[in-house]
């Protein structure tokens, strides 16, 4: 019910520099994607000056914050965590309509935020609490500790608007920095709520600002500014490049990049897989989340021998997906985030439908004309080659090979150059260890789905055009947002 209410509310975000949002309820309009363009709220984007105004502070209160004992800033993380979870119908009601999650997805997004919290709070306690004392020759100590940078930029995608988001900023503040958090333009809602939840928790004013609104506006208004220390960003691999030449160009320190990008995940099926349990992951991996997660799979390889018998049961399964409003329960796929993101997948299915062959298109309902709904469908092609970049949508891609091919598969898949995730099928042990040893790719998950990644079990990152690491979620991440000291 505290979910419904909220569905029906009109929402309102803006800009939260100095602890205090703007009190104008004005801006422009923010679209569910599945309310057929219905304004769901109204969110007032941040200027370069409302930019540069949040660096002054933050870069003021830098050092008191980074002083605060780590199991006090733990402390906060906790009590964030808390309200997060009191909050929670309100928060799942956000992702439901601004990102168009499905109820599911929106249990696991505020969990996962959740998650990250406490995880992290965990870490600064170990990690942040004092100097280390090194081995070292008689006669002298040698102790190592761990700071803040300063300052750090955290920018975030709407794929994951609650938990990526609080995943980067609740990082940077455990470890010591104070944040300057810019969520994405389709997302500012959901964040809004987030960083007013943070500071009711006891968040210092100043050490965490929120600044919704155009990425090129505040990147060129922050990143040539030398008192940015750090940049934690998740989102395209062409942004990621963008960041780093504004940061590699500025003068001033040389300041890390975190940085977290797509993917084109892979899943290998041999003939000894169970067919049964492949479909199923191909599903779950392919479609859920409408395939909008950097992790979801692409292309699936299958080997000859299966592959009529593999497609046919596939395409049975996509015809029981249930398109439709996110917020009912029984909807397993809801509708991509924006116009922009359903025109280019439109335009990839155009030219799949022209040069590729349509296994199955799960037909939609009546009802997801008007939202910003794409049908599931899935495409043999003949190589990863026919692929030019992540197709970021429920869009599946087949190919099949012949056993004795299996390492020119390896290889294809590593030439993309990402390595984000990787699945294989396989009830033999050797190909199993064969496929993973080679693999290049952050996270490789055997005989599973391969979405999904549990905060400090399954430690979540890619190489190559994925991104940098650390793994978020594992026991390194902290670091990368600090610096070490050592005294002698
Ligand atoms: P997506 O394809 O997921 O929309 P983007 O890389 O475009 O990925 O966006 C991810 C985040 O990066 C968003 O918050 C966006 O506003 C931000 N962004 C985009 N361009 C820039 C830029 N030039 N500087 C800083 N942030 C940017």
């Amino acid at each position: 019910d505290a979910m419904m209410a909220t569905l029906d509310e009109n929402w309102w975000a803006g800009p939260i520099v100095g602890g205090r949002p703007r009190d104008v309820l004005t801006g422009r309009v923010v679209h569910g994607p599945a309310d057929n363009g219905k304004p769901i709220g109204r969110v007032l984007d941040a200027t370069a000056e409302d930019a540069t105004t949040a660096l002054d502070r933050a870069h003021r209160a830098r050092h008191a914050w980074d002083r605060t004992p780590a199991t006090q800033r733990a402390d906060i993380l906790r009590r964030i965590a808390d309200l997060y979870e009191e909050n929670m119908p309100r928060l799942m009601a956000f992702a439901v309509r601004e990102a168009g999650k499905s109820i599911p997805d929106a249990i696991a997004e505020v969990r996962e935020a959740v998650d990250f919290l406490r995880y992290y709070a965990g870490k600064a306690e170990e990690d942040f609490s004092g100097p280390t004392v090194l081995p070292g020759p008689t006669g002298e100590s040698n102790s190592i500790s761990l700071h803040g940078r300063g300052v750090f930029l955290c920018i975030s995608p709407w794929n994951f608007p609650l938990a990526i988001f609080t995943g980067q900023v609740a990082a940077a503040l455990a470890a010591g920095n104070c944040v300057l958090a810019k969520p994405a333009e389709q997302t500012p809602i959901i964040a809004y709520e987030a960083v007013r939840l943070m500071h009711r928790a006891g968040l210092p004013d100043d050490v965490l600002s929120l600044l919704p609104g155009d990425g090129p506006t505040i990147g060129n208004a922050l990143l040539p500014d030398p008192r940015i220390a750090g940049v934690a960003f998740t989102g395209s691999t062409d942004t990621a490049r963008i960041i780093n030449k504004a940061l590699a160009n500025r003068e001033g320190p040389i300041a890390p990049l975190i940085a977290e990008t797509g993917g084109q995940n892979a899943m290998i099926v041999d003939s000894s897989a169970l067919p049964e349990q492949v479909t199923r992951d191909v599903l779950i991996s392919a479609f859920q989340s409408a395939g909008q997660r950097c992790s979801a799979l692409r292309v699936l390889f299958v080997q000859q021998d299966i592959a009529d018998k593999l497609t046919k049961m596939i395409a049975g399964a996509m015809k029981e997906l249930r398109i439709g409003d996110p917020s009912l329960l029984a909807t397993d796929v809801g509708p991509v985030i924006d116009d922009e993101a359903k025109a280019m997948l439109s335009k990839h299915a155009e030219r799949m439908d022209r040069d590729a062959k349509l296994i199955y298109r799960t037909p939609m309902p009546e009802s997801c004309e008007t939202g910003t709904f794409f049908a599931p469908c899935a495409y043999e092609i003949p190589s990863l080659d026919v692929l030019e970049r992540e197709v970021f949508g429920p869009v599946l891609h087949v190919v099949r090979y012949k056993a004795a091919e299996l390492d020119k598969v390896i290889d294809a898949i590593n030439g993309t150059g990402y390595g984000l995730t990787a699945a294989v099928h396989s009830r033999v042990e050797a190909t199993v260890n064969h496929i993973v040893d080679r693999l290049e790719v952050g996270n490789a998950y055997v005989n599973r789905n391969q979405i999904g990644a549990i905060v400090g079990v399954q430690p979540f990152g890619g190489e190559g055009l994925s991104g940098t690491g650390p793994k978020a979620g594992g026991p390194r991440y902290l670091h990368r947002f600090a610096t070490e000291r050592v005294v002698s």
